[in-house]
């Protein structure tokens, strides 16, 4: 985020009290590995008729992706699965009852001493717990803690990790804490339903969210950091993640170096628009005329044109480069609004102390609180008006789709930025105004609210049914619209050893 957008997404101050987590969202069950999807573990346990640890072996491989585990089981059978997911059945599992039982190892084959202490993994592989031991801590030591494999040649069988654990602690309490660390860290990195804050410096928390159909959704982590789940950006709804993306790049190119008067330029003769994309400054038209980039004056005919090839022409750009300034200014315009409005907190806040007017209090907020809604619901709508209308996806409908779309799009629009600017202006009414008459003033408060929310659900509605969802090359989806702003998200986990932050690649 930029420093002029510091502070938009503050939290929200009507979520401050700790609210039950919405339908959708679970704590994890504590467990002995509170970080495991208990619920995952006993689906695949069920699935496959294996023990937890070889479950979790299976999960690790598929990325904790259940529907991948039964989709497998169904083309490939059992027996492949576990082969590719190097899942070893136990052979007292597999052998019927009436085969002897193996003869007791007495050597071990590594370091070839008589030890009483033996383990022997799902495979059959069976060495000292000496040597286990050593193996382990090299592994977890170079960093690596998932998906240890069995010390015998060409094995590729995965130990269990409640072995490498309890060996592991056995020997070495901090590193069998390590190991837990680097397996909590993998099962985050690998698992689509959980994410780091991505806030800046980490809070170190990590989120989960419990449903599929929640991956592209706003949260609000613990820190307070609101953030789109689908792409780690700020919120952006009714925007997709890819416009946004889009967006927040071209914003920041414009915001550093004033993009649109850098690196594109008319031709003084002919007045087509060229992109400069090299380094060189003098520049070759189609036209035939050559001239200076700096000053986009005529060169004359000095330029030798060998450099032609960095100076990419791009015609017809006129119209959308001047959309692109329109939605620009127009984003910009709301969100700035929406921090000068922020401010009315305060002044609700030190009016109503005075006579304790709770109730007005929380009146005057929640109509605040809509409004920050509605501001960055409509500043993002321009963002996605000029990808769909103007740019990208300008030619995912016909032109008659576009023409008609358009116009009902900028009708909702219209419409909502008006009863937008309305609300703004009974919060900004001079207060000693608001204490002669507050009732009347307080219950337009609220009917405007009610309007607003409703047109901001009526125009996601149509963005996401009419627009996204009627795109030729398949629906876009975008996070669902929520009158109350971004779902408390659930904790799943948090790292605070001091040295985690070293550890981690996110940070
Ligand atoms: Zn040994
Ligand atoms: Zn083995
Ligand atoms: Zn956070
Ligand atoms: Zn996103
Ligand atoms: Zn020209
Ligand atoms: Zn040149
Ligand atoms: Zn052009």
């Amino acid at each position: 985020m930029d420093a002029n957008n510091k502070g938009c997404y503050d939290r929200d101050p009507h979520n401050d009290d700790e609210k039950p987590p919405d339908r959708g969202w679970v704590v994890p069950p504590k467990t002995k590995n509170p970080f495991v999807q208990q619920e995952d573990l006993c689906r695949v346990m069920e699935l496959l008729s294996v023990k937890e640890n070889e479950a979790r072996t299976a999960l690790v491989h598929y990325r904790w992706d259940v529907k991948k585990v039964s989709a497998v089981l169904l083309e490939k059978g059992a027996s492949n699965l576990f082969a590719e997911a190097g899942v070893s059945i136990p052979e007292e599992d597999q052998a019927s009852n009436n085969t002897p039982t193996l003869e007791p190892v007495i050597r071990c084959r590594i370091c070839f001493m008589p030890k009483s202490h033996m383990t022997r993994m799902n495979c059959g592989h069976c060495f000292c717990n000496k040597c286990w031991t050593k193996y382990f801590t090299i592994n977890i030591l170079n960093g690596k803690s998932r998906r240890i494999k069995c010390m015998a040649h060409r094995c590729n069988s995965i130990c269990d990790e409640s072995i490498i654990r309890n060996l592991v602690g056995e020997q070495d309490v901090n590193l069998a804490e390590k190991f837990e660390r680097f397996l909590f860290e993998s099962y985050i990195e690998e698992n689509k339903m959980v994410k780091w804050c991505p806030s800046i410096p980490p809070c170190g928390y990590a989120l989960q969210i419990k449903d599929e159909d929640d991956l592209i959704c706003e949260v609000e982590c613990r820190c307070g950091r609101q953030f789109c789940f689908g792409c780690l950006l700020e919120p952006h709804s009714p925007c997709t993640c890819l416009m946004w993306e889009m967006w927040a790049k071209s914003r920041d190119e414009l915001e550093t170096d004033n993009w649109l008067n850098m690196n594109t330029k008319r031709c003084p003769v002919c007045h087509k628009c060229i992109q400069k994309d090299g380094g060189c400054n003098s520049m070759y038209c189609p036209c035939g005329n050559k001239f200076s980039w700096l000053h986009a004056i005529a060169t004359g005919k000095e330029h030798t044109g060998t450099a032609v090839a960095n100076h990419s022409i791009c015609c017809g750009r006129k119209e959308n480069e001047e959309r692109y300034t329109y939605c620009y200014a127009s984003y910009m315009g709301h969100m700035e609004s929406l921090k000068l409005e922020m401010k009315l907190k305060d002044r609700i806040e030190r009016k109503l102390s005075t006579w304790k007017g709770a109730l007005v209090e929380e009146r005057l907020k929640s109509g605040l609180h809509m409004l920050s809604i509605a501001r960055r619901f409509l500043s993002h709508s321009y963002v996605l008006a000029f990808y769909m209308f103007w740019d990208k996806f300008r030619n995912e409908m016909s032109k008659e789709e576009r023409k008609s779309r358009k116009k009902i799009f900028e009708d909702k629009q219209q419409q909502l930025e008006d009863h937008v600017e309305r609300l703004s202006g009974l919060l900004n009414k001079p207060f000693e105004v608001s204490m002669d008459d507050p009732y009347s003033t307080q219950v337009s408060i609220i009917y405007q609210s009610i309007a607003t929310d409703s047109l901001c659900r009526n125009m996601y509605d149509f963005i996401k049914n009419d627009l996204l969802g009627s795109l030729r090359s398949g629906p876009l989806r975008i996070a669902p619209y929520r009158s109350e702003g971004p779902v408390r998200a659930i904790l799943l986990g948090a790292v605070t050893t001091e040295d985690s932050h070293s550890d981690n690649q996110h940070c």
